[in-house]
């Protein structure tokens, strides 16, 4: 049977393994996706790889899914955070679901001077994480972590995770990937808010070692562009793609 529905669960899994529904996501494979008693899905939990689970017991406010086989192992992403100043809400909601189709392990916004969004809602864009992996068949949730001073985060900041600091005042000038590709280990793309960074940020980032100011080309790129192709690049000279 081909299982094409993917949902994300809490539950551990494993061989044989049941898991009960809530009535959330009873609700949708029963109710909106109209599966029944033995229909089979494809579960995943972020830790225990993918598997198909069938179904067993079928109600409106619940239900039961029993795991027969592993389907994929959990394959992790590279240890590549997203740090981004939040923009307006639906483009906030984009960068999100976008850097965890592109691999991103960790998704943190950053409040920088010019950041003008309100709060964000972590949870909110928690789900959209889920969401983008159910989709894009993912084995792995990017957490999404709560909003942090830029100021606060570089000062606890630990050196040995580098910094792709996407500087637009640098647009047009000599690209510096080359600096970045020979060099593994954790890393972190930064990307400023609709303003761009102010002058003391820029100053303090371009005096920190473990922060390597790159460009994106000629042209300005929006916040949500310039975190996709920052990403692009990333993966393409040091992520998983190849
Ligand atoms: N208002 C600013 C632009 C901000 S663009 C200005 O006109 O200068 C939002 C963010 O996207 C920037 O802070 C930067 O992190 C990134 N970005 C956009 N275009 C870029 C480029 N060509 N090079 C490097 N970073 C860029």
């Amino acid at each position: 049977m081909n299982a094409k529905i993917r949902l994300y669960v809490e539950h551990p899994l494993g061989q044989g393994q049941s898991l009960t529904l809530d009535k959330a996501q009873a609700h949708y494979l029963f109710g909106v996706m109209r599966l029944a008693v033995g229909a089979a899905i494809l579960v995943f939990n972020g830790r225990d790889g993918e598997w198909r689970a069938d179904v067993t017991e079928a109600g409106k406010r619940g239900g039961v899914l029993r795991c027969v086989a592993q389907t994929k192992p959990l394959q992790m992403p590279p240890d590549l955070w997203l740090l981004f100043a939040p923009i307006k809400k639906a483009r906030t909601d984009f960068i999100v679901e976008k850097a965890t189709e592109m691999g991103a392990a960790r998704i943190l916004p950053v409040m920088t001077a010019f950041t003008n969004a309100g709060r964000i809602q972590r949870d909110r864009l928690q789900a959209h994480a889920v969401e983008a992996a159910e989709q894009c068949g993912g084995t792995y949730v990017p957490e999404v972590a709560d909003a942090v001073k830029l100021d606060r985060l570089l000062e606890s900041w630990d050196s040995e995770r580098k910094i792709m600091f996407c500087d637009e005042a640098l647009a047009g000038g000599t690209a510096c990937l080359p600096d970045i590709t020979a060099a593994v280990g954790p890393w972190a793309i930064l990307i400023g808010p609709e303003g761009g960074f102010s002058d003391k940020e820029r100053a303090r980032l371009h005096g920190l070692d473990f922060a390597h100011p790159v460009t994106l080309g000629p042209r300005i790129l929006r916040a949500d562009t310039a975190a996709v192709a920052a990403m692009t690049l990333w993966q393409d000279r040091l992520g998983d793609w190849a």
